[in-house]
């Protein structure tokens, strides 16, 4: 029964601290083996009651010196662990997912690569009012040598005495003016019911913020051979964007657009908060083209360049912004859409940007 000196006892615990690693280790494989056979059978992950029974059990052959409380601290954070390992292995298993697939996906839409490292465009009205209305517009855009053109044939409105949209009739307006003038159409559809007959009229299918959350919507998109553009949801964090993307690439359709169009916070002096910082992230953890409406972020015609250059800056594939002949008198969105003026000035100050940063 020689004494230890402090060195001794030190290096002691530092055995047990490798060999208490080298442990939880090994639970942690065989916890992402359990995982696996679990995922094969379909069922969930986390059961909360085998949790709690492994805790009694542990506390029944608790011989301390531990008191319970603290065993039962540690080993909850060592389920915990275990359980956050598997979730961020999930994650990266996704379709969208950067860590499934690396490259770029490029959505091609009449001729217009989509996020090949050249931002693009989406100009055009609100919504479809007349023809005469959406064809001014896109022989603005077609002179700029712009290929796409948005319109809402389907408007999502607060209240529903407010325009709602002409509907199909907006549709064949945008078709025609698409055969006329060679552009593409990017148009919203808000119901399944609706989108098999759109294809015959759209190049795009836009899928609206309020949307994002509409699951059969997205399978159906997800199952159809055309390009989505998907906007975030009001108050829909990035991890369920990247999902609401993921019902629509898992039906088999990756012509993805993902588009950051500003979410719900406190603030009332922008219509919706402009989350910058989603663009970068969501290049990151997906391989898809992203987007920045900056009409819908800001709600205001004077932050509309600002935001746009911001968009570019941190690394958008494209910005779109809504362009009206006469926006005093535009049946919905009227004090945020361009002029033709200022569609032109927006437009070469945005050339001008891209070429001091090209
Ligand atoms: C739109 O782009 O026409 C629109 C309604 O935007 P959001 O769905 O982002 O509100
Ligand atoms: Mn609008």
């Amino acid at each position: 029964m020689g004494h230890h000196n402090l060195d001794e006892l030190r290096d002691k615990v530092d055995g047990l601290n490798t060999k208490i690693l080298d442990l939880i280790n090994e639970r942690t494989e065989i916890v992402q083996e359990i995982g696996k056979v679990k995922e094969k059978q379909g069922v969930n992950r986390y059961d909360p009651i085998r949790e709690r029974e492994m805790l009694n059990f542990l506390k029944e052959y608790n011989k301390g010196p531990l008191p319970n409380g603290v065993m039962e601290h540690i080993f909850k954070g060592i389920f915990m662990s275990a359980l956050e390992i598997q979730e961020d292995e999930q994650r990266n298993t996704l379709l969208v997912s950067r860590k499934k697939k690396a490259e770029d996906t490029i959505v091609t839409i009449n001729g217009e690569e989509v996020g090949n490292g050249v931002p693009s465009f989406i100009f055009g009205p609100c919504a479809v009012e007349s023809y005469e209305q959406v064809s001014t517009v896109a022989q603005a855009l077609k002179a700029k040598g712009q290929r796409l053109l948005r319109g809402g044939a389907y408007k999502p409105r607060t209240s529903p005495y407010d325009f709602q949209g002409l509907g199909l009739e907006g549709l064949k307006i945008l078709k025609r003016v698409a055969d006329e003038t060679g552009l593409a159409v990017v148009s919203e559809i808000v119901t399944p019911s609706h989108l098999e007959e759109a294809l015959d009229y759209i190049d795009v299918i836009q899928i609206g913020a309020r949307n994002m959350h509409n699951f059969e919507l997205l399978k159906e998109a997800g199952s159809v051979n055309k390009p989505v553009l998907l906007k975030r949801g009001l108050s829909a964090t990035l991890d369920e964007f990247i999902n609401a993307a993921e019902y629509i690439i898992s039906q088999g359709n990756d012509q993805i657009i993902l588009c950051e169009r500003g979410i719900r916070t406190y603030e009332r002096a922008t219509r919706n908060t402009l989350d910058i910082s989603a663009v970068p992230i969501l290049k990151q953890e997906t391989h898809l083209p992203v987007f920045v409406d900056v009409t819908h972020s800001t709600g205001r015609r004077d932050l509309l360049l600002p935001t746009a250059k911001a968009a570019i800056a941190v690394g958008a594939d494209g910005v779109m912004a809504e362009v009206h002949p006469d926006p005093a008198v535009a049946l919905s969105d009227s004090a945020q859409q361009m002029d033709l003026a200022q569609f032109d000035e927006f437009y070469n100050s945005i050339l001008d940007y891209l070429k001091i940063h090209a």
